[in-house]
């Protein structure tokens, strides 16, 4: 499945099978008709998210290079490895192409109220906690509102390998 974006990052395309697909894509459960349109940012959540997809973009454009990155889509009870294709055209719009790599069902975990992490990543969908950031399948993740979402270091490691820089570099993505 894929989209395309204006210079302005404007939903301008969705693929045919989007409707299809989306329903069992985690962040994507909205329908072809409400995309077309729209701002991607409209779609992403979190400020560090968009920072991070900003970047990335900007990174494309400027170049005029395709990118690929490892993101994950998970959806109830299947952990879904997935990669991101960003390819620029020459008038400043990006196709960005979704490939499904591998799908493995999982059970998800029950988690008490307590140990409920609130930070995600929203590229690896791994959450933090005390020790680190940990790949769990919960059972009944909490809503989104309550989840704060943000680039993990090995993501923004991986965005700034995949863009040629290192971590620390000028322009790089932080770590
Ligand atoms: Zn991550």
């Amino acid at each position: 499945m894929w989209f395309f974006l204006d210079p302005s990052n404007k939903i301008i395309d969705v693929s045919p099978d989007w409707d299809s697909q989306a329903g069992t894509l985690g962040g994507a459960l909205v329908a072809r008709r409400g995309i077309v349109g729209r701002s991607l940012w409209d779609f992403v959540n979190g400020a560090e998210t968009r920072s991070y997809l900003n970047a990335v973009f900007f990174w494309c454009r400027q170049s005029g290079r395709g990118l690929s990155l490892p993101n994950r889509c998970d959806a109830p009870n299947l952990r879904r490895e997935c990669r991101m294709d960003i390819a620029p055209d020459s008038e400043g719009g990006l196709e960005v192409r979704h490939h499904l790599l591998a799908e493995t069902p999982v059970a998800g975990q029950k988690l008490s109220g307590t140990d409920a992490p609130g930070q995600q990543c929203s590229q690896c969908l791994r959450w933090e906690g005390p020790d680190g950031w940990r790949d769990l399948m919960i059972a009944t993740p909490p809503q989104a509102t309550f989840v704060t979402y943000v680039i993990c270091p090995d993501c923004r490691r991986a965005a700034n390998h995949a863009l040629g820089r290192d971590s620390n570099g000028a322009g790089g993505l932080g770590d």
